[in-house]
């Protein structure tokens, strides 16, 4: 019996390999002008750093996370994002005593018990990035600023900015009693979950996707209309800078987010193009998170996007990479030379095959073919005795002696 990955679990074959590579490198790039510095924590935690910071209310924490107990009766948790256990490892090492300022970033796997579709598995991978230590708005056009020339750099216009504030401590209860009798008298069309979720989450329904939810909150009571004088003045300095930068966005007054711990600023990119899946990143300011899980009270905002949403975007736009040069072995005695060729073109940053499974010349060159070799090169008997081969151009057939040596093949390549 074959043994096959778990439900959601996906493997990244070789052919996907380019688009992920260029994804993060764009990352890294971008972020790093940005002056971020990349974090890298365990993908395992312990459950209850969670459900602290995510909330026990969330679709996360309720239904989504892979826990267990280990060997030695501990509840852990594989993580299901990211900025909990950034946060975890800011106050565990004292980064914020080091830097008022931390500007962070992450990539890698994380882990949630969804039903897998196109855009969602269980497996998958964020990218993120956080900034603790200050909560002027001008930090929160800045990350959005970073997001956004994230995207064009990969060349994406699609997924449109959508923000909204979510208040702070001082005006998100009387905004939640005011939702709360409103959802109270409609309860007989919210579903199930969003029913329950009153008293906890009630937030959640303004987000929730079940017709009848949609319907209920039609005429709901705006967040951004609660705002306390601070939020209000928050959002709209967010908003000119993002016009000063010149960076487009909508506001959406009923994005709540998932996650208990946002504050102030939320936001995320949006696509029509994935069905269901219209998130590709969001983020927010959770200015309480730090303190709540123990640490100093310093504010902070950050995003993630998943990698598999933006790479499903990019489609086959990176193109694998290809040999520079093929070289075909015609007689054993070849080998040595050509190994030894082989060896100081590589050492010339060139990407070079040759035979390995002893077949004919034909079927070499069908191999070079396959492989999208840019140049190919016969070596036998005559050419070692003439000290010099054919080096063909695959594209148009065209051909020129090139000495047997890599000083002289190398800048033929490059060409
Ligand atoms: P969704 O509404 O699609 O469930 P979410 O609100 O749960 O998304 P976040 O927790 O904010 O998502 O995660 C940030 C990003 O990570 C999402 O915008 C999405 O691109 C990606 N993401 C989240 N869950 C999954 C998943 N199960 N598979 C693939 N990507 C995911
Ligand atoms: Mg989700």
């Amino acid at each position: 019996m074959h043994i096959t990955a778990v439900k959601g679990f996906n493997d990244i074959l070789p052919a996907e390999t380019p688009t992920r590579q260029f994804i993060e490198e764009t990352a890294r790039q971008v972020f790093g002008r940005f002056g971020f510095s990349e974090i890298r924590v365990p993908v395992l935690e312990k459950t209850e750093l969670f459900c602290r910071s995510i909330g026990d209310t969330t679709d996360i924490v309720e239904k989504e996370m892979y826990t267990f107990c280990d060997k030695g009766g501990d509840s852990l948790t594989l993580r299901p994002e990211g900025t909990a256990g950034v946060m975890r490892a800011l106050i565990e090492h004292k980064l914020y005593a080091q830097d008022n300022v931390n500007k962070l970033y992450y990539m890698g796997p994380m882990f949630r018990h969804e039903r897998p579709q196109k855009g969602r598995y269980r497996q998958f991978h964020q990218i993120g990035a956080e900034v603790t230590g200050a909560g002027d708005p001008f930090v929160d056009a800045q990350v959005l600023l970073m997001l956004s020339r994230l995207f064009r750099e990969l060349g994406l216009d699609e997924p449109r900015l959508q923000i909204n504030s979510l208040g702070c401590p001082d005006c998100r209860p009387a905004y939640r009693d005011a939702l709360v009798s409103f959802l109270g008298q409609r309860q007989e069309l919210l579903c199930d979950d969003c029913r329950r979720r009153q008293s906890g989450n009630p937030l959640r329904a303004l987000d929730c996707k079940a017709p009848g939810c949609i319907e209920a909150t039609r005429e709901a009571p705006a967040i951004l209309e609660h705002l306390c004088g601070d939020c209000h003045d928050h959002f709209q300095a967010v908003q000119s800078y993002l016009n000063v930068a010149g960076v487009p966005f909508g506001i959406n007054n009923r994005m709540v987010r998932g996650l208990d711990y946002y504050t102030r600023t939320t936001f995320e990119l949006v696509t029509s193009l994935l069905g269901a899946q219209s998130a590709v990143a969001a983020g927010g300011r959770y200015d309480g998170l730090v303190s709540q899980l123990g640490g100093p009270a310093v504010p902070g905002i950050g995003f993630a996007l998943g990698v598999e949403r933006v790479a499903l975007l990019l489609g086959d736009r990176c193109r694998p990479r290809t040999p520079d040069l093929f070289v075909a072995l015609a007689g054993e005695e070849s080998r040595r030379p050509v190994f030894q060729l082989v060896a100081a073109l590589q050492d010339c940053g060139l990407w070079v095959e040759t035979d390995v499974e002893g077949k004919s010349v034909k079927s070499q060159m069908r191999r070079a073919d396959r492989l999208g070799a840019r140049y190919s090169m016969v070596i036998g008997e005559n050419e070692l005795a003439a000290g010099s081969a054919a080096l063909k151009r695959m594209a148009d057939g065209s051909s020129r002696q090139a000495p047997l040596v890599a000083s002289a093949v190398a800048p033929l390549l490059a060409e």
